[in-house]
């Protein structure tokens, strides 16, 4: 089923095509607001991959039957898809992987160790996520490399005066997320990386929470990798992808050892794979890669501008909404910001805001959101998050701030 911009945001249409939402939660409609955790996926998707699975599931690449044709062919179709939904210039640059965190770790792993030696620096930014902080400490700590901060500023962006001045030819990696999944802050990736670029760093970015929300294009970015998961933009979990520049993957060692990631093996030398499969050891998540495809169609056919624009109207009222109501705090001000937002409730605990909030059937997360250094910023142990997509509309919102008064009035804020 393709959609235009208009019946697609229709909410009650959108109740329509995303099966999950069409429940009660405690009596009430469900009210979906964690997308930046998962999103919920469309009947298309679940179609997709379920055809997929009746008529030509089987394993990939070197299979000679009918069936492993199919497999082989959806797989590379996917990888067609992705390349072209992020603007990489090959399909060869995309690696199939099982999400943000695990495109993370192979670059520290392999780029990381061939450019990053003992008194060198890599720098990441103190509103990271933990997969994009933890892969590049145990790199340092592998190394001997020195992990930077590039700090937060109180209104929740990062402060570019401290990360010009950090940047030297000592600076060989910069890894920074394009929006942050707790303040929802959208970095300035492309002044960033021309920076970085100017002492030779190369620059890494998470792109787990832009993806799905801004249309992305890898090579205006000016970054040289790019990860990003499935699960987030309506399609399923353990799948993901890294983008990298040809010329750097090429130069980069393996990352695991196994199946199809070779060309030939011998007990006297095993030579590689080409691109991407010499990082694509064993058997892959066939059925993500053709679900993260179906769900790139269904992003694409209600178009990523519409979804930016609808996205960014129902942010700024949701934060809007959030500050008028009383003993209720945002947390930063960011100058460009994206589809997330968290608040503190004076007095109430995240745990027990989450806690009433769901038996109101408006699901938000709560805890630290896996970015401890942001909660440690602003000294908070955890704050209830919202975070928006393509189905919700203005009566989420209301529906939000509704359960946001019960939760003070059972409290007695
Ligand atoms: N980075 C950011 C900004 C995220 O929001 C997340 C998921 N919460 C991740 C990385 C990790 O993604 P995944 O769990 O899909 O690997």
């Amino acid at each position: 089923m393709t959609l235009d911009a208009k019946t697609a945001f229709d909410a009650l249409r959108m109740r329509e095509i995303v099966p999950a939402l069409r429940q009660e939660i405690g009596g009430h409609p469900l009210v979906y607001l964690d997308n930046a955790a998962s999103t919920l996926r469309p009947q298309q998707v679940l179609d997709a991959q379920n055809a997929f699975e009746e008529s030509s599931y089987s394993n990939v690449h070197r299979g000679v039957h009918t069936l492993s044709q199919r497999a082989t062919q959806a797989f590379e179709d996917a990888r067609e898809t992705v390349a072209r939904f992020i603007g990489a210039t090959s399909s060869n640059e995309i690696v199939f992987v099982r999400g943000t965190t695990e495109a993370l770790n192979l670059v520290a792993q392999t780029h990381g160790r061939q450019a990053v030696s003992e008194g060198d620096q890599v720098m990441v930014s103190e509103m990271e996520h933990h997969s994009n902080i933890v892969p590049w400490q145990m790199l340092c700590s592998e190394t001997g490399a020195q992990l930077v901060k590039i700090p937060l500023t109180e209104s929740g962006d990062l402060d570019l005066d401290v990360y010009h001045e950090a940047l030297s030819e000592r600076t060989k990696i910069v890894a920074i997320s394009h929006v942050s999944n707790v303040l929802g802050t959208k970095n300035p990736i492309e002044e960033m990386a021309q920076s970085a670029r100017s002492v030779g760093a190369t620059v890494v970015v998470d792109g787990a929470q832009s993806a799905p929300h801004l249309g992305v294009d890898v090579e205006a970015l000016g970054c040289d990798f790019y990860a990003f998961s499935a699960h987030k933009l309506y399609g399923p979990s353990g799948m993901g992808a890294l983008w990298g520049k040809q010329d750097l993957l090429e130069a980069m060692p393996p990352w695991q050892g196994g199946g199809s990631m070779i060309r030939s093996v011998s007990f006297s030398g095993t030579e590689w794979n080409e691109l991407p499969y010499k990082f694509e050891a064993g058997t892959p998540n066939i059925t993500g890669a053709v679900g993260m495809a179906a769900a790139i169609d269904f992003l694409e056919a209600i178009g990523l501008e519409p979804i930016a624009a609808r996205e960014a109207e129902l942010l700024e009222a949701a934060r809007s909404a959030l500050l008028a109501e009383s003993s209720v705090q945002v947390l930063g001000d960011p100058k460009q910001r994206a589809s997330v937002v968290s608040f503190l409730i004076d007095g109430i605990h995240a745990h027990d805001v989450g806690q009433v909030l769901d038996q109101e059937g408006v699901a938000v997360r709560v805890g630290h959101h896996c970015a401890q250094p942001i909660m440690e910023f602003y000294g908070v142990a955890s704050t209830s998050r919202a975070s928006f997509g393509v189905y919700n509309d203005a009566s989420d919102i209301d529906r939000l701030i509704d359960a946001i008064r019960t939760a003070k009035s059972f409290f007695a804020v």
